[in-house]
């Protein structure tokens, strides 16, 4: 009931696209007939979660924030969204986001743009924008995001919460509408490390419905999360003085930087050739695997289909996509349908991929020798609203300290750092070696 109080209270923010709220309260008062009848309840009892609308929860809408999905409703349950069910939490509603995930601010939804609740004038962040002021507004105690270059770090950065991406084939992506299969991962939003971690514990594991989902036995996330030593730091020289950094926040990493060395650590900056190339790799990979995983949406399947009748088949098509996506998605469908063309193919998608591989041998070759890398989360504190909307090649070169961890498959976590004079908050992004969360997570949880 609290939360249902804070959602109606905070309607203006566009968090919310569908509030479960009978439902909801009918699982609240379950649990509480479990815990009267001396039953012990599940490890997220109780807790109450929201989720993106790219995840599917059984005989709930989910549209991807998309026209071109309207009025479908899911016939099975995301794993992610089985297990929370199974550990006892509550599932509160689903969350606005960009338009099948892309974007970086949340102005491309079909539901319209979220604010910022710490300046209404300023976005969330995207793509996972919904997920992220639900969290922050405490319309709901941790939420489930999607990160394909950035889209939980990115606005758990620019609403000064935790968010949290996994190694890729941490979390089972069974049941979550794809945007770039090779890059797409469940994410995380907590106003603490704990709360990330918890979450995780429950949703992470393999699972027969995802092969990309890993074997790799979960470890215990929590029992030692306070746990602290000295630890071998490496920050990114290139990035840390990349032109298109904040002045301010620089000064701030440097100032992190000089506490983590005083307080025992070691704090390295290594080179980092690639920096201008993650983004333009970044955009072409995933745009390409985007436009092969769009192609699903033909009007015939599910959602929207054009009411034109008796046209010819490819015309049906044409219509129904047309109609039902919106313009960010169209302009990758294109990009990406371009770079994989017969003409094209090597000269951007096979070019992209090599990229990804030097990336990927470069940072192995780091973090076999530092125990975690940090980096900023985003170069700048949130946009004001419509700022960066007719420049998208600002706004696509903004995730440029976030799409590495995507290229790779490493975990990565933004945690709050300061405030800006600004009045914004910024993160301090980690990232550790695949499948190593558990130092993630009590980097994240000490350190800062
Ligand atoms: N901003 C990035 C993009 O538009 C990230 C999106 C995401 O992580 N889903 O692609």
């Amino acid at each position: 009931q609290h939360y249902l109080q804070r959602i109606e209270q905070f309607r203006h923010l566009n968090a919310f696209i569908e509030v479960y709220a009978n439902e909801a309260l009918e699982r609240a008062r379950e649990l509480d007939r479990k815990i009267q009848a001396g039953e012990q309840l599940g490890a997220l009892g109780g807790v109450v979660i929201g989720i993106k609308d790219v995840l599917c929860y059984k005989d709930h809408k989910v549209s991807a924030a998309s026209h071109i999905l309207e009025g479908f409703t899911s016939l099975y349950s995301a794993t992610a969204i089985e297990r929370l069910l199974a550990a006892d939490a509550i599932i509160i509603g689903n969350l606005n986001c960009d338009e099948f995930a892309m974007g970086s601010t949340n102005e491309n939804s079909t539901y319209g743009k979220v604010l910022n609740a710490l300046d209404t004038t300023r976005v969330p962040g995207g793509s996972s924008g919904g997920s992220a002021v639900a969290v922050q507004a405490d319309l709901c105690q941790v939420s489930l995001g999607s990160d394909t270059g950035g889209s939980v770090r990115q606005p758990a950065d620019f609403c000064g919460i935790v968010g949290l991406k996994p190694t890729y084939g941490r979390i089972s992506r069974h049941g979550l509408i794809a945007y770039a299969s090779s890059f797409d991962q469940i994410g995380i939003f907590g106003k603490n490390v704990a709360d990330v971690g918890a979450v995780l514990q429950v949703i992470a594991g393999p699972d027969e419905y995802d092969s990309t989902a890993s074997q790799k036995e979960v470890p215990n996330y929590l029992t030692n999360l306070s746990h602290n030593k000295p630890r071998k730091y490496a920050y990114l020289y290139d990035a840390l003085h990349h032109d298109g950094l904040d002045a301010e926040m620089k000064a701030g990493f440097e100032s992190l930087f000089e506490k983590l060395s005083d307080e025992g650590n070691t704090v390295t900056g290594v080179p980092f050739e690639y920096l201008d190339y993650i983004v333009p790799a970044y955009y072409v990979l995933t745009t390409a695997e985007a436009s092969s995983n769009l192609s699903r949406y033909d009007g015939v399947k599910f959602g929207h289909r054009t009411a034109l009748e008796n046209l010819e088949l490819n015309d049906f098509y044409k219509k129904s996509r047309s109609e039902g996506f919106g313009k960010e998605v169209k302009k990758r469908i294109l990009l990406g349908t371009f770079v994989l063309s017969a003409g094209y193919y090597d000269a951007y998608y096979s070019k992209a991929q090599q990229v990804r591989r030097l990336v990927v041998e470069k940072l192995q070759a780091i973090l076999s020798e530092y125990d975690a890398i940090l980096l900023p989360t985003v170069p700048t504190t949130a946009f004001k609203i419509g700022e960066k909307m007719d420049d998208p090649i600002a706004m696509y070169l903004a995730d440029i300290y976030t799409v590495l961890a995507n290229l790779t498959g490493v975990p990565a976590i933004s945690v709050p750092l300061h405030r800006h004079s600004n009045g914004m908050p910024y993160g301090v992004q980690i990232i550790t070696k695949k499948f190593d969360e558990e130092q993630l997570l009590q980097i994240a949880n000490n350190v800062l």
